[in-house]
């Protein structure tokens, strides 16, 4: 199947893909959007339709509901929805390839913006990959998905903003928790007072962490502060949680344990378009190079949102707006000079949510054990490698992630170093004294996800007029 030509293609129905359609539609552009879950709404209003028509929006907070009017303009636009398509390859020029899973598609885009969000940072402790081990996000998606909260033998292991806001929307939902270990190892007074400007204009962000701090008091809910060296025990499945706090060793029953370390940028779409890329040390993480309004180096291509750079979601929505104001200028619908004006109310908006940023990201900064694990931690799940064998790899001369991919097949498997790659670069420059822009990430090339030859076929039938 292809489908006509579009002004704009979109890969990714979460906030910033969502106001780059309406906004491009505004501004007359043709428009696709294309995401691989069945509706619209990104990882935070994930669901966010059913939640309401189920009674359960209100629950997850005003924020939660705010997509609501994201996802409601998005469908008044006019731009045409590809939901539950998976786009596999994107061409520089923009060709998009998607799949629904049984047959793949070709849509066409005189602009392609990449807006395809982030991914959970690694949480490579020992245990990880037992059973009844899973990452806070996952556990969010089964609630706002069908509303399962945890039992009270759960712990919450990690740090940011997502560990607190998840854990007072189970205490809200009625849910039980054992107990969060906080790994955060930034002290607050100090960080606040190093970006002291920030946490003034910020103070809504602040007043709601805040907020989900009264609640969890409120719950009774346990709170270990000052955590390192988390590991998950068990036989076959996790059963205790073990931790350091003030230099204590301390283990406690534990009927799951869910770990989160922050988000970095979903950067294997643009990396396999082949877009160029900068390590952002204060987010410790790749994301690509762009102009003001996500331009790229490659032709065609922009990127909004998370993507690009971690900023939250009313900043994504912002990313969105002002990429789509740069495809429409790009493609001559309106003016620079227009382009800027529209841009300056929406760039002011970009810096009032996003004050917070710079304390945020130091305050949480990953612990250097979960960048650069021990020898024994497993860090490709896919092909059982341990960090020891990274290293060993290094030894033997291995200068990137790719000669290591060579010489142990370390993200190679299904995921294809998606769960591994930030671990692998930050092993590889400790071990070589390099610094993770020398030392690179893992090449990535399409199908950005397995497909069956069924899939592939089909798009060569509509090739052929059959
Ligand atoms: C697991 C997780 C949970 C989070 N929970 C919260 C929260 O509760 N509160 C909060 O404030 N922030 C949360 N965040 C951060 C928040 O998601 C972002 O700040 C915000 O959603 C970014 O918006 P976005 O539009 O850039 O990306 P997203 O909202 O992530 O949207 C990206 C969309 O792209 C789609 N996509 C990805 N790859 C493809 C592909 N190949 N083909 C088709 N579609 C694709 C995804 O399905 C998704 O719908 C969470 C992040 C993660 C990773």
């Amino acid at each position: 199947m292809s489908d006509r030509p579009f002004d704009l293609v979109v890969i990714g129905g979460g906030p910033a893909g969502l106001a780059a359609a309406s906004q491009a539609r505004q501004l007359g552009l043709s428009v696709a959007l294309v995401d691989e879950q069945p509706a619209p709404g990104g990882q935070i209003y994930r669901a966010v339709e059913r939640a309401e028509a189920e009674g359960r929006a209100t629950a997850l907070g005003e924020d939660y509901r705010h997509g609501l009017g994201l996802v409601r303009a998005f469908h008044e636009c006019g731009a045409t929805l590809f939901a539950s398509h998976q786009a596999w390859q994107v061409e520089p020029g923009g060709r998009v390839f998607a799949t629904d899973g049984k047959a793949s598609r070709l849509i066409e885009g005189r602009r392609v913006l990449v807006a395809v969000g982030a991914i959970e940072r690694p949480v490579p402790i020992r245990g990880w990959t037992l059973p009844g081990v899973m990452s806070v996000g996952a556990a969010q998606i089964l609630h706002k998905t069908i509303g399962l909260v945890p039992d009270a033998g759960v712990w919450i292991a990690g740090s940011g903003p997502l560990t607190l806001h998840f854990a007072a929307e189970i205490v809200a939902a009625g849910g039980r928790i054992a107990g969060i270990l906080d790994t955060a190892h930034g002290r607050l007074p100090e960080t606040a007072l190093r970006h002291l400007g920030g946490v003034v204009r910020g103070w809504r962000y602040v007043a709601r962490g805040l907020g989900y701090l009264a609640r969890l008091r409120m719950a009774d809910v346990r709170r270990v502060s000052g955590v390192e060296n988390v590991e998950a025990l068990g036989e076959g499945r996790v059963e205790r949680v073990r931790w350091r706090s003030g230099g204590q060793w301390q283990e406690a029953p534990a009927s799951g344990l869910l770990l989160h370390e922050g988000v970095v940028p979903n950067t294997h779409m643009t990396m396999a378009i082949g877009c160029a890329h900068d390590w952002d040390e204060a987010q410790k993480c790749f994301r690509p190079r762009t102009d003001r309004f996500g331009m790229t180096d490659v032709e065609a291509i922009l990127v909004a949102g998370d993507c690009g750079s971690i900023g939250g979601a009313r900043v994504a929505e912002c990313r969105g707006r002002l990429a789509a104001l740069g495809a429409a200028a790009s493609l001559g619908v309106i003016s620079a000079a227009e382009r800027d004006r529209l841009a300056g109310p929406v760039e002011a908006e970009v810096s009032a949510h996003g004050a917070l940023r710079g304390f945020l990201d130091d305050l949480y900064a990953p612990a250097a054990e979960l960048c650069v694990p021990p020898d024994d931690v497993m860090v490709c799940r896919c092909e059982g490698i341990t960090a020891g064998r990274i290293r060993e790899a290094a030894s033997l001369g291995c200068r990137g992630p790719n000669q290591v991919k060579s010489f142990t097949r370390c993200g190679m498997g299904p995921c294809q170093g998606r769960m591994c790659g930030p671990t692998v670069t930050a092993t590889l420059a400790a071990a070589l004294g390099m610094t993770p822009q020398e030392v690179g990430a893992f090449r990535i090339r399409p199908p950005l996800k397995p497909l069956r030859l069924g899939e592939l076929a089909a798009l060569a039938d509509a090739e052929a007029g059959e």
